[in-house]
């Protein structure tokens, strides 16, 4: 590979490395791509993975109850059962040609990857063992079927060591800790896209990787939520570069919500602990999923268990009248918690101080995946318009894709499924390009734009902090577009992300200040020196005095998140139904402060 150092006066130092192909992203997409790459184009072919995280810290890593496949090994199973499923799972918004694909070659996949050393679970006989997941059913619906292959509860895990550890052997280079901030595109949105200019971490140097393909396999963007299973680096990076660069996106409402996130911590018990057996109670002790799908009960697909869980804490029905259901997986008894679930049973003791074997487990909801993305056919391309028009050289794969095989609701293990099945067929077609591309053709404008940002960042001495905005980013997407979504809280958070950032008492300028306050809290209780002090904060909306008596009651009784409907009985009818609507939809601070500022009027409009 080769690296030169420009040091023109017109062109900031760029450090330029010229390969044949370049993958951003070592997740299970991006590493498969590379595999394949270096299959068909041979050893001398120059496959380079940028990744922003040491590889195995990729987000791929913390999957954990399986991927499914049809393989029929502990019961009868067919690929065109597996097709029904995620078409009827995805109400009916998946493109079914495309999941055809993935549901046929899941198969072949899986036995692949078997082949390159994955360690799965293994039933008596030596075959590859397969649980149940939500939503996945035999014969088009009649029961529950195990499709999911796994290996423990750290399935994930293992598909990335044994996905990085083949491209070492196969002379894959690896930039660990390379953050790409834009793609190289001389000619504009239509393409071609001739490599991508990143930041280096260490040295915050900036590199220019030249190359005739490029795949984008970056993730997810579960950070745009206050609560979410996903980890800090979810953040959409890939999706934002090609949306900057005049690209569409794909299916962006599409969010789900996990039902059996830890309360209040977001993060993931998987599905594979209803699949082994457990259930959700409600408040009363109810197994109230019985009600809302009585043939899958709780292994119906995500979106039917996550609503139902809201409509249960909506009637009252929560634990102790809270916005949390509780995880019954006590019967499972100590062997298949410890030996099919360890790392969830781990996570049980670490983070709640509960025994699983003996307590029940709080849950609620969290923002978990990214239906939508980047557009692309089955092949990995990047489609430019809605007719289909390619990006000539540029490829997207894994959970920052829209291959549409999720449509509005992905079901369990179909992920694991999809960023092996299109992360592999990417990397086949990027090597048939990459024989017949030219050589490409610097864009030294975004280089140039790229070190313009960072001296930018680097030499600012005042204004916003970014992590203040994203901070009230997450808290509004999460209160206003979480489970249910209302045509008033969409138009709220819409106002939210548009008002500018003055000091004219609009929502954006009240969010603002109660994060900042927060932050002041935060600051103060761990110790912290930076941040604003809390004396410094403007006056904030759940101050009494700013307040009329029954609001202030409300905001405080919210804001607490003490308040449950019997308390709101003295409230005005019009503030008793914003409080009800801030307790449906989960209360927080910000939440409250935009609709009680509004107070009634709020309601009215
Ligand atoms: C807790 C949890 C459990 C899950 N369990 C399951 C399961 O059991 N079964 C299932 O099917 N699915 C599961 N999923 C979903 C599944 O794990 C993910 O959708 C999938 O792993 C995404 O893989 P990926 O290759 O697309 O991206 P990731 O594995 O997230 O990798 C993204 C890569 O992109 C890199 N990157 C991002 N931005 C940049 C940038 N700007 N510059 C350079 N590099 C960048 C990162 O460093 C990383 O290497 C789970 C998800 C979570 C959160």
């Amino acid at each position: 590979m080769s690296v030169r150092l420009a040091d023109t006066p017109a062109r900031p130092r760029v450090r330029t490395h010229e390969l044949d192909a370049v993958v951003v992203g070592a997740g299970g997409a991006g590493l498969y791509a590379a595999l394949e790459l270096k299959r068909n184009l041979g050893p001398e072919a120059r496959i380079g993975v940028i990744s922003k995280l040491y590889p195995s810290r990729s987000h791929t890593g913390a999957a954990q109850g399986g991927v499914c496949a049809a393989l029929g090994t502990t019961e009868e199973d067919h690929w065109e059962w597996h097709w029904f499923d995620t078409v009827k799972g995805g109400d009916y918004l998946v493109d079914q040609d495309a999941a055809e694909v993935m549901c046929h070659d899941a198969v072949e996949t899986i036995i692949n990857l078997e082949h390159l050393g994955m360690p799965f679970n293994r039933t008596e006989e030596g075959r590859i063992d397969q649980r149940r997941f939500g939503g996945h059913t035999r014969n088009e619906g009649e029961a529950p079927v195990r499709r999911a292959c796994f290996a423990a509860d750290r399935t994930g895990h293992a598909i990335l060591q044994t996905l990085f550890q083949q491209c070492i052997r196969l002379d894959v280079a690896f930039y660990d800790e390379y953050q790409v901030l834009d793609l190289q595109m001389p000619d504009g949105p239509g393409g071609p896209v001739t490599g991508v200019v990143a930041l280096q971490t260490s040295t915050s140097e900036i590199h220019s990787f030249r190359a005739k393909a490029v795949l984008f396999a970056t993730g997810g963007f579960g950070k745009i939520f206050k609560v979410t299973s996903n980890a800090h680096t979810l953040t959409g990076d890939g999706v934002a570069i090609a949306y900057r660069r005049g690209l569409p996106l794909e299916d962006m409402e599409f969010f789900q919500f996990h039902p059996t996130g830890m309360y209040k911590l977001g993060f993931l018990l998987s599905e594979a602990m209803r699949g082994e057996g457990g259930f959700l109670v409600n408040g009363e002790g109810e197994r109230f999923m019985e009600r809302y799908a009585p043939t899958m009960k709780d292994l119906a697909s995500r979106d039917v268990v996550s609503r139902s869980i809201y409509q249960e804490i909506a009637a009252g029905r929560g634990v102790g009248g809270k916005d949390f259901v509780h995880l019954d997986v006590r019967h499972l008894g100590a062997q298949v918690l410890n030996e099919k679930l360890p790392d969830m049973t781990g996570f049980i003791r670490t983070y709640f101080g509960l025994d699983p074997l003996t307590d029940l487990v709080p849950i609620q909801p969290t923002a978990h995946y990214a239906m939508g993305g980047i557009p692309t056919d089955i092949d990995g391309r990047v489609l430019a318009d809605e007719v289909g028009r390619l990006v000539p050289g540029f490829y997207a794969a894994g959970e920052c894709a829209c291959v549409s095989v999720h449509g509005g609701n992905r079901l369990g293990t179909n992920s694991l499924l999809d960023i092996l099945v299109f992360g592999r067929r990417a990397g086949i077609a990027m090597a048939d390009e990459v024989r017949r591309a030219e050589a490409p053709v610097p864009d030294h404008a975004a280089e140039v734009g790229v070190a313009a940002q960072r001296d930018a960042l680097l030499s600012r001495a005042d204004g916003e902090r970014p992590a203040v905005i994203r901070a009230e980013l997450a808290e509004v997407m999460f209160s206003h577009c979480g489970v249910y979504r209302t045509g008033v809280l969409l138009e709220e958070c819409r106002r939210c992300a548009r008002f500018p950032r003055g000091d004219g008492g609009e929502p954006l300028v009240l969010l603002r200040r109660a994060a900042a306050q927060h932050d002041a809290k935060a600051a103060q209780h761990d110790g912290r020196e930076e941040g604003p002090r809390v004396g410094d904060a403007p006056r904030f909306l759940h101050d009494e005095r700013e307040l009329d008596e029954p609001q202030a009651r409300a905001a405080l009784l919210l804001g607490e998140g003490q308040a449950q409907p019997a308390q709101l009985g003295h409230l005005a009818p019009e503030l008793r139904a914003v409080a009800l609507g801030v307790i449906e939809h989960r209360p927080h601070v910000l939440g409250l402060a935009l609709l009680v500022e509004r107070g009634a009027d709020g309601v009215s409009q």
